[in-house]
């Protein structure tokens, strides 16, 4: 069976800004109201009187050269079977190296619960194994958020590529797995 490479696009044009999925996340994974796995970014753009606003989703990009696994001094943090990103809570000793790795910013310590680890998006794999969407997915009321195989090119996630997804930071060179469909006025 082909490897999988499980990704994620959001579409900035159906985002409204609701917060449901970062609010979703958090039930979810039970992650203290501090500590968000995705978060919602206002962009404001353009000059007077052409300015216009839209709201991004923010959360790990799951990089397929990711530097928060290069940083791990004990492998925690590793690739998975879903081709995502993850921490070994049996591994992590709470260095945070990674947090400090990551140039999205994507990763925060969670010094209170979940034993002093970091918190991430794990693309709620808990939930794929179950044939769930994540929970982001799930709550989102705009359809904004697609997640689906990228290796697979029958998948309703490459039809979503094609309308003009791309990377958020093509610099980085991290190659994520989620991409954005950028906003258009
Ligand atoms: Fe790691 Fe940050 Fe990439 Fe997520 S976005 S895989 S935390 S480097
Ligand atoms: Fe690895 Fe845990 Fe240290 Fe992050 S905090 S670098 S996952 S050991």
């Amino acid at each position: 069976m082909a490897k999988k490479r499980w990704g994620k696009i959001v579409d900035l044009n159906k985002c409204v800004g609701c917060h449901a999925c970062s609010v979703a996340c958090l039930a979810e994974n039970k992650v203290p109201n501090d500590k968000f796995r995705t978060k919602i970014i206002e962009h404001e753009e353009g000059i007077f009187p052409n300015v216009y606003r839209y709201t991004e989703k923010w959360s790990c990009n799951h990089c397929q050269k990711a530097p928060c696994v290069d940083a791990c001094p004990t492998k925690a943090s590793h690739y998975t079977e879903w081709g995502t990103v993850e921490v070994n809570p049996d591994l992590c000793i709470g260095c945070g190296y990674c947090v400090l790795a990551c140039p999205y910013r994507v990763r925060v310590m969670n010094e209170r619960e979940h034993g002093g680890l970091p918190e991430k998006c794990t693309l709620c794999t808990h939930r794929l194994e179950k044939g769930e969407k994540p929970a982001c997915e799930a709550s989102c009321i705009a359809g904004a958020i697609i997640t689906g195989d990228l290796n697979n090119p029958d998948s309703e996630i490459n039809k979503w590529m094609a309308k003009g997804a791309v990377e958020r930071r093509p610099d980085l060179k991290t190659h994520p797995n989620v991409f954005i469909i950028p906003y258009r006025r």
